[in-house]
């Protein structure tokens, strides 16, 4: 067992299960804090979809962070671990009536609207309501992430957001609504972005923009550049804290902020990945005719980016003693030929009863879970657990 990374104890627990870093996690978001208290008008909202696991949400509130919600069931959870609603941004191009009530009722700082029917729609619920709604425009900067096909958001033929053609339009609607207050506009342009061009690419455009509307006498009291950054899955454990340096740095020297405006960033990625591993028990080693797999009982129920975008996490057996090593297909149990976490993989020379780590498994692990196959929904266990 790696004592050093994980606690006595772990390998009684039932597999398959997340284990999160707590202390990693503080470290994180003790990074993030400095950031944001350096930089004056620095906002920073949780992205809760990465985990809205309700011990990590616990301690993520207590930095101070704000949060950013793309459904009800996720104000619901931000609101049950004392997050302040005020410090809410509510996104998404699927707002129910109920969802948009709950923000309303419960006075978030912002609806992200993406579209002119939400947006007249926000307004009736508002009208009935006799409250002002707080709006802010998502645009599509068109600003391409080099990044996955299937999380690559901001380009022009996007289910998301609004055109940069149709800003001025969708503002001047927005204006003439009377229980919509707008308060400026929203970007982000995708997920697992390393490449800080990206994020100057859309300083720049957002500069572009902020001046276009200047001209035509339209102020802005947010603009909120949504979240993205990336994580390193292939060293996870010598690059546990994200690049928040040149990340804050790039906007903070290349966005031309506004006297009295606030900038908002949702991070979700980059605060919760790292922390996180899965943590699943080696049932069978079999060996094929060109290919080992170890076959564990974790399968895309419980993690399923590796099936959903082929997307690469370390796996690290931390039980074994072993020095000798062999290449495997790590494969989960469920009947679906996706089920593989990865191939190729060098680990010591592994038996059934090892226990296997799936690192970097913090973000869109937990809360992308399901029960397929009838299999029992997988469970979060802190560092704070053990202690
Ligand atoms: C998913 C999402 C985020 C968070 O993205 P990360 O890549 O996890 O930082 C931020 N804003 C919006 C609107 C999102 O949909």
């Amino acid at each position: 067992m790696n004592t050093k990374r994980y606690p006595k104890g772990l390998e009684s627990i039932q597999t398959p299960f997340y284990y999160y870093d707590t202390d990693l996690l503080r470290t994180t978001l003790a990074s993030i804090k400095n950031y944001e208290d350096a930089n004056e008008g620095f906002c920073v909202h949780y992205a809760i979809k990465a985990n809205a696991n309700p011990k990590l949400l616990s301690i993520i509130q207590e930095y101070g962070l704000g949060i950013d919600c793309v459904s009800g069931g996720e104000i619901q959870a931000s609101l049950d671990a004392g997050f302040d609603p005020r410090k809410i941004v509510f996104a998404g191009v699927g707002k129910s009536d109920w969802e948009i009530e709950l923000g309303l009722d419960n006075d978030i700082l912002c609806f992200n609207v993406e579209s002119i029917p939400e947006l007249e729609v926000i307004n009736e619920i508002a009208t009935k309501k006799k409250k002002k709604a707080n709006v802010c425009l998502r645009i599509n900067p068109e600003v391409g992430a080099h990044t996955h096909t299937n999380i690559a958001t901001g380009r022009a033929e996007d289910k998301f957001g609004i055109s940069m053609e149709d800003m001025e339009t969708v503002i001047q609607l927005t204006q003439s609504l009377p229980y919509i207050h707008f308060m400026g506009l929203h970007f982000h342009i995708g997920s697992q972005i390393l490449d800080m061009a990206d994020f100057e690419a859309l300083c720049e455009r957002v500069n572009e923009l902020q001046d276009r509307l200047e001209a035509q006498q339209v102020k802005l009291e947010i603009i909120n550049v949504g979240g993205g950054l990336g994580v390193d899955y292939n060293s996870p454990e010598t690059n546990d804290v994200p690049n928040f340096k040149d990340f804050f740095n790039t906007y903070r020297e290349r966005l031309h902020l506004r006297e009295g405006q606030t900038l908002h960033f949702e991070l979700g990625r980059a605060v919760v990945a790292q922390c996180g591993s899965l943590i699943t028990k080696t049932l069978y080693v079999k060996k094929g005719n060109q290919r080992q797999f170890v076959i564990v009982d974790a399968g895309f129920t419980d993690l399923i980016r590796p099936a959903l975008y082929q997307a690469h996490h370390k796996i690290v057996n931390i039980t074994s003693d072993e020095t000798e090593t062999e290449t495997y297909d790590v494969v989960g149990p469920i009947c679906e030929s996706s089920d593989v976490f990865d191939t190729d993989v060098v680990l010591p020379k592994t038996k059934r009863g090892d226990l296997i780590a799936i690192l970097s498994a913090g973000a869109y692990g937990e809360t992308m879970a399901s029960q397929y196959n009838c299999r029992p929904l997988v469970q979060g266990y802190t560092k704070d657990d053990f202690a």
